[in-house]
């Protein structure tokens, strides 16, 4: 089989992926299969997209008899199954209303322009500017971006879009403190995905809603990545005691097909009126279709119980792997099947190892490799990942101890 020398793959795309040689022909619920036949877990799941894994026959089933009917037609005209759609995610959460979009970036440009227009529409059109937190993230469009506030990935690309306040993570004086008289509204990720998989305390959510009733902002969560059953929930929220008033959701919205969504109450979407925001493809009933495909299944009884007990027993293998080599997995964190390890030895070498045993995972900030499988992942395929990652572990360790001895030697 040919192989490109170079690692990053000589080809026409725009090479901002530093991508692994590495392609997969077909997928089945957590299997990846490349061209030559090699079979690997997926333990990355598109990150935190495919949740319901990959070829699910009910979502292949409601994305065909939808592509024979209709694949797309403008929204100045009524989009039943959109309409469908938006009746559920209402029904199941504190929204009102919902705006559809086609990634998650895209979401969160709603939701940065629905808290101005709040806040306008409540007769302070001053307010615009949003407090976000560093570690976050909300996507690559300039905005998204300058939410996100990574110097990274904002160098070079100009003035960074203004009205982003970023202060510490899990930091309330210092939150009180960027909070003025032209703030709009307070924008956090429940666990922070890109970040390193890190879980905001409660008490930390509880005091940013109490911060935001006080001096009336609006509380949006980012759930692109918690949202839709990846925690044990349906979304990250509903376990907190904290409600926000918009929230942007996508990744496994769609299971795989681009979908995005801006959730609101009534009142905070009380800005956006005809004519103030749009998308054309946003909530076609091809992406609708496969949404609402999704929520029969990750809100069928019992679904999301499997998902917690799945997470429990991943954790409790995990930590035995921990204790086991202390000196490659330093923790164990996250919520549901969204589990960070943050590792001793570089992330990146971990997710090398993962990959040799035909496993993909991803790397997070923090040194964390995330874990992220399928959420309808079974108890052996569980036990299957857990050999695997012993074995990596066992070969990190000895890589690093003999590293150690040689250090002590010379
Ligand atoms: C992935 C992600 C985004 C961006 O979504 P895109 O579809 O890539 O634009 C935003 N916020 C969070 C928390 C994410 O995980």
């Amino acid at each position: 089989m040919f192989r490109w020398k170079n690692k990053a793959v000589n080809s026409h795309l725009l090479p901002t992926y530093a991508r692994v040689d590495l392609a997969f022909e077909r997928g089945e619920g957590v299997w990846l299969t490349t061209a030559a036949g090699e079979r690997y877990l997926d333990f990355t799941s598109g990150v935190a997209v495919n949740a319901l894994g990959h070829a699910h026959p009910h979502l292949v089933k409601a994305l065909t008899e939808q592509a024979q009917k209709l694949w797309h037609v403008s929204n100045l005209y009524r989009i039943p199954e959109g309409e469908k759609l938006a009746d559920r995610l209402c029904a199941a959460t504190f929204a009102d209303t919902v705006f559809f979009q086609n990634s998650g970036a895209e979401a969160i440009e709603c939701a940065i322009k629905m808290a101005r227009k709040y806040q306008s529409a409540s007769g302070k059109p001053e307010r615009y500017r949003i407090v976000t937190f560093e570690g976050a993230f909300h996507g690559r469009t300039l905005a998204a971006l300058a939410a996100t506030g990574n110097k990274k990935y904002l160098d070079g690309f100009g003035p960074p879009m203004p009205g982003f306040d970023q202060v510490p993570f899990n930091d309330l004086d210092a939150v009180k403190k960027a909070i003025g008289p032209e703030t709009a509204a307070i924008l956090i990720e429940p666990v922070m995905g890109e970040g390193g998989v890190r879980v905001v305390p409660h008490n930390f959510l509880r005091a940013l809603r109490k911060l935001c009733d006080d001096n009336g902002l609006l509380l949006v969560f980012d759930e692109i990545q918690t949202g839709v059953g990846r925690t044990g929930d349906l979304f990250a929220y509903q376990h907190t005691g904290v409600t926000p008033d918009i929230m942007t959701i996508a990744k496994a919205l769609g299971g795989g097909f681009p979908v995005g969504a801006c959730l609101a109450t009534t009142e905070a979407s009380k800005g956006m009126t005809a004519g103030t925001h749009g998308s054309t493809f946003g909530g076609n009933p091809l992406a609708m279709a496969v949404g609402n495909a999704v929520m029969d299944i990750v809100t069928a009884e019992g679904f999301l119980d499997g998902v917690k007990h799945n997470s429990l027993l991943l954790k409790q293998k995990l930590a035995e792997l921990k204790d086991r080599y202390a000196s490659v997995i330093a923790e164990v964190r996250g919520e549901g099947l969204l589990i960070g390890l943050r590792m001793v030895p570089p992330a990146s070498e971990m997710v090398d190892e993962l990959r040799a045993e035909k496993m993909i995972t991803v790397g997070a900030g923090d040194n964390v490799v995330r874990l992220l499988p399928p959420l309808i992942i079974s108890e052996s395929e569980i036990a299957e990942a857990v050999a695997r990652i012993d074995r990596a572990c066992a070969r990190l360790s000895q890589t690093y101890a003999r590293a150690a001895k040689e250090k002590v030697a010379s």
